[in-house]
């Protein structure tokens, strides 16, 4: 739940370690206030502007969402604004998707159309404003709507989305996400790059805030804790580490998983902290979860659901993530995969508990869409709950984050030395078992 709590106002602040603060500045337009007024069958949402933008608003299924792009705009709403709704609207969210790009993802009731949606000049003592105007349909409506849209649509945004394009603007505000991943290649020059490649996936990012339980929000504890990762494995020098992301971006949930497979990672780390909501009691300490199926217990259901949310929260297309692939050699490797992730979640564990304080079970499993990789050994490290006092002390401490990297560090050292040992030399970087051994 907490994962889907609205994004307080000014939220970009209270970055922690070297978090560099969101991009705003005062050459972006700012956002002043936002409405939402009507009933369930006609909602109209009014957004409070500076000047006006070009946007771009596009409904998704599976939940029923309305995604507004925009170019980068600096919020500053007031505290609450979206975290409940009216009418069509249940609650919206806002924040960067990518650096020059801002959204708000609206959550609906039901299924609805875009009745109209523009910006209004400055008039009659008003601010611009962007006005998106909802109607209730019925549910083979919005599917013809989606549907009839994702034909009409240009090649490269591909999704199942009905969209419309603000009148005298008919190219989009802004692209949307990237869905393919951009990762700067090494030099051509020079022998090739041999090394282990570790993937850091700090979690959610931009509009997404991931638990807010905290003083801080979950998306800044985890970048900081990634790049302190980072750093320490780079200075060994026997890895390269790549950073699904390096500042506060959205990454959609399949986007890091390719990542992961594009580098044929040797290993995949998610990072990310927990929240129990109020009332449920309290925990503390680190997990490490790995993939499973069937969750370990339902505490780790409840984590992953509240994980896997992120694409919802930053307003990805859901329908379109491919279903896993039914393939035997897939299945194969998937299999080993999950043996070595496995396999690295009790050493890590050995190592973690160590330095810092571990769950009272502090391995466990769950279906975490971003451990889905079938030939990445993957993990998802919780490094403590954000509602605990203790655990939030410990995350902004620099002097625990750097205790804590270093155990993890130790382990994935550890690991991988002993991987590319039984691998021989030349492919450190596949499942071991995949290949055939003598
Ligand atoms: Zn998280």
């Amino acid at each position: 739940m907490l994962c889907a709590a609205a994004i307080p106002a000014h939220a970009q602040s209270g970055p922690v370690g070297q978090v560099p603060p969101a991009v705003v500045g005062p050459g972006f337009p700012i956002a002043t206030d936002a409405r939402v007024a009507g009933d369930s069958r006609q909602t109209r949402f009014v957004l409070d502007l500076d000047r006006t933008v070009p946007f771009r608003a596009f409904l998704l299924s599976e939940p029923y969402r309305v995604v507004v792009d925009l170019p980068q705009v600096s919020f500053h709403l007031p505290t609450g604004a979206g975290t409940s709704g009216r009418g069509l609207v249940k609650a919206f969210r806002y924040g960067m998707v990518m650096p020059g790009g801002s959204r708000i993802v609206f959550d609906l009731t039901g299924p609805a159309r875009i009745a109209n949606s523009t910006v209004l000049d400055a008039a009659n003592g008003q601010p611009p404003r962007l006005v998106l105007e909802l109607e209730e349909v019925d549910e083979a409506t919005f599917a013809r709507a989606i549907g009839s849209d994702s034909r009409a649509r240009p090649a490269d945004s591909g999704s199942a989305t009905a969209s419309v394009a603000v009148a005298g603007n008919p190219a989009p505000a802004v692209r949307p996400p990237p869905t393919t991943v951009a990762i700067a290649t090494p030099p051509t020059d020079g022998p090739p790059d041999t090394r282990p490649v570790v993937v850091i996936d700090p979690g959610h990012g931009g509009i997404d805030y991931g638990t807010q339980g905290g003083e801080v929000p979950e998306k800044n504890l985890v970048l900081a804790f990634g790049q302190a990762l980072r750093d320490r494995l780079e200075r060994s020098g026997k890895f390269r580490v790549v950073m699904t992301r390096d500042d506060d971006t959205f990454i959609p949930l399949g986007d890091r998983v390719r990542i992961a497979q594009k580098q044929s990672a040797a290993l995949f780390v998610s990072i990310h902290a927990d929240a129990l909501p109020r009332g449920e009691g309290t925990a503390q300490g680190a997990t490490i979860y790995t993939l499973s199926d069937k969750a370990s217990d339902v505490e780790a259901e409840r984590l992953a659901e509240t994980e896997n949310r992120a694409d919802q929260i930053g307003g990805v297309n859901l329908t379109e993530e491919p279903a896993d692939v039914a393939d035997i050699l897939i299945d194969l490797a998937r299999r080993e995969t999950r043996t070595f992730s496995n396999r690295f979640a009790r050493v890590l564990m050995n190592d973690m508990k160590t330095a810092v304080h571990m769950h009272k079970r502090p391995l466990k499993s769950a279906g975490f869409r971003v451990l889905k990789a079938p030939d990445v050994p993957s993990v998802l490290v919780e490094l403590g709950y954000v509602s605990n006092k203790g655990d939030m002390g410990n995350l902004v401490s620099d002097a625990w984050r750097s205790r804590t990297a270093d155990a993890m560090a130790r382990a994935i050292d550890a690991f991988l030395a002993k991987r590319i040992a039984n691998a021989g030399p030349e492919r450190p970087d596949k499942p071991v078992a995949v290949r055939a051994k003598p």
